[in-house]
C-alpha cells in the first residue's frame, strides 16, 4: 500500500514523516503520473489557491478525479480540504477546487483575531481523549450534503468530515505528533475497494 502526498506547495513534508511513522509507505506526489502507483492521496495545508494554480499547471486536476473515480481515496487538511470541497466562500475569485465533496468551506473563516489557536476536539471514531487540532487560518465547513458525517466540531462549526473515502479536516493533524487521524485515513485506504 502506498500513499501519497501531493507535494506542490505547503505542509508535505511532514505529512510523509507521519506516515512513515506508522510504516506507510508514502510518496511526494510532484506529477500527475505518480498518482498512478497511490492508493491514497493527502493533500496538504499550505496556501489552496498557491496549490490549486500549480494542480492546473501540472494537470493535477483531471488526474486526480481519475484516480479518485478508480479507487484512491483523499484526505485534504485545511488549505486541502478547501481543494476537495464542492464550493467555497470567501474564495479568491475564479480559484478552482477539485468539488469532489459535498461540503461548502468558508476560507479564512476565524478572521485576524484568532487566525491560529490550537483547541482539544472530540473526534468521531478516535479513542483516546480529546485531539489537538492545530488551526493555522484555517476554514470551516460552512454546510455539507446528505452523504457526508460530520467528525468533530469546535464552537458549533464542523471542522472534520467524511464522504464515503473523502476525508476533509480543517486543522492540521501532521504538526502534533498524534498519529490518529492520519491511522483512520490509512484504515481508509486498506479498506478502499481497490487498494
Ligand atoms: N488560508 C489558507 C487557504 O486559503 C489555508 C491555510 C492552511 O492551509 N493552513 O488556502
Amino acid at each position: 500500500m502506498k500513499v501519497g502526498v501531493l507535494a506542490l506547495q505547503g505542509a508535505f513534508r511532514e505529512h510523509i514523516v507521519s506516515l512513515e511513522a506508522l510504516g506507510v509507505t508514502a510518496l511526494a506526489v510532484r506529477l500527475p503520473e505518480q498518482l498512478d502507483g497511490c492508493d491514497g492521496l493527502v493533500i496538504p495545508g499550505g496556501e489552496s489557491t498557491a496549490i490549486g494554480k500549480l494542480m492546473e499547471t501540472y494537470g493535477f486536476y483531471e488526474a486526480v478525479a481519475r484516480r479518485h473515480e478508480e479507487g484512491m481515496a483523499i484526505w485534504g487538511t485545511c488549505a486541502g480540504a478547501i481543494l476537495l470541497a464542492r464550493s467555497v466562500l470567501d474564495a479568491l475569485p475564479g480559484q478552482r477546487t477539485l468539488g469532489l465533496m459535498d461540503i461548502a468551506v468558508r476560507r479564512n473563516a476565524y478572521g485576524r483575531q484568532s487566525e491560529s489557536f490550537e483547541v482539544g476536539l472530540d473526534v468521531s471514531g478516535l479513542s483516546g481523549g480529546p485531539y489537538t487540532g492545530v488551526f493555522i487560518r484555517a476554514p470551516w465547513i460552512e454546510s455539507v450534503g446528505e452523504g457526508v458525517e460530520a467528525l468533530a466540531r469546535h464552537a458549533g462549526r464542523i471542522v472534520a468530515a467524511r464522504e464515503g473515502d473523502l476525508m476533509a479536516t480543517t486543522f492540521h493533524p501532521e504538526l502534533t505528533g498524534d498519529p490518529r487521524i492520519h491511522r483512520l485515513f490509512v484504515e481508509q485506504v486498506v479498506g478502499s475497494p481497490r487498494a
